[in-house]
């Protein structure tokens, strides 16, 4: 397996052509932004960090049943996936009220949600990736149905593992983002990334946050914070 030109370089990861078609290289950087591209910044050892917890994420995830882009590990930075056609979802799943949720519909940061909920945006940089329903994304033709109802159930069933996973390490699942794309057989797959960048990760014992939103918001302390949630889940 060769690597090719550069397909695309976006906020957080470049993604690399292969002599074989149907995969690509994804390769993870330490940039990060927040607040709709208004601040940038790095956050040493991201690129790293992001790129081994997620691999180990979703292997996990495959051998429960839910099919991912996951191939193989090539280095620190760089892994091999299933190239897929991206769904311009983002497919967000919450156990606590946080973040947008709790600034748009008044719920106090922290408030445990009666159930989990599932929520869309549609993936568009330009419009500022708005929220949307599933029958918006139905009348754009972002997505089938079927597709819809295969997305929500791989949702909230990686909610479940990944729930128990951190749980396991000491950390509560308070939210977070995936994206599934279409293999050239139609097939739905998980892709894209799990990780600090796109979950929140709280404490479970001091509610502290180990993930992106020390960097969003000022805090500090999100280089040792990556670091820690990847010795708890990898050792
Ligand atoms: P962004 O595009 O939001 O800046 P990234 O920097 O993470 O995000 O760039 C990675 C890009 O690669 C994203 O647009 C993502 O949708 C896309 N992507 C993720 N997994 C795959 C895959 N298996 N095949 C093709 N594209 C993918
Ligand atoms: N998220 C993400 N990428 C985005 C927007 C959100 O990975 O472009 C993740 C974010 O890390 C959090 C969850 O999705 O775990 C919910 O984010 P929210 O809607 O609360 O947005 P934010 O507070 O980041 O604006």
């Amino acid at each position: 397996m060769e690597k090719r030109e550069q397909l695309y370089e976006g906020k957080a990861k470049k993604v690399f052509a292969t002599d074989d078609a149907g995969l690509v290289i994804v390769s993870y950087k330490d940039d990060a932004t927040a607040g709709d591209g208004a601040k940038k910044g790095t956050i040493r050892g991201k690129g790293v960090v992001n790129n081994r917890l997620s691999n180990a994420l979703m292997q996990k995830l495959e051998a429960q049943g839910v099919p991912t882009h996951f191939v193989r590990e090539l280095n620190d930075r760089e892994t091999l996936v299933k190239k897929v056609e991206i769904v311009p979802l983002e497919v967000i799943v919450r156990n606590v009220a946080a973040g947008s949720f709790s600034k748009r519909l008044g719920v106090a940061e922290g408030t445990p949600l009666n159930c989990t909920t599932l929520e869309f945006s549609y993936k568009n940089d330009d419009l500022h990736d708005p929220l949307i329903n599933h029958y918006h994304a139905l009348a754009m033709g972002l997505a089938t149905q079927a597709e819809i109802d295969t997305i929500a159930a791989y949702a909230f069933k990686v909610n479940d593992l990944l729930r128990e996973v951190m749980m396991e390490v000491g950390i509560r699942l308070i939210d977070f983002k995936l994206e599934f794309g279409r293999l050239p057989d139609g097939q739905i797959v998980l892709a894209d990334e799990i990780s600090p960048d796109t979950c929140r990760f709280w404490d479970a014992k001091t509610g502290a946050h180990l993930d992106k939103d020390l960097f969003r918001r000022d805090l500090g302390g999100e280089e040792d914070a990556y670091q820690e949630v990847m010795r708890r889940l990898l050792g």
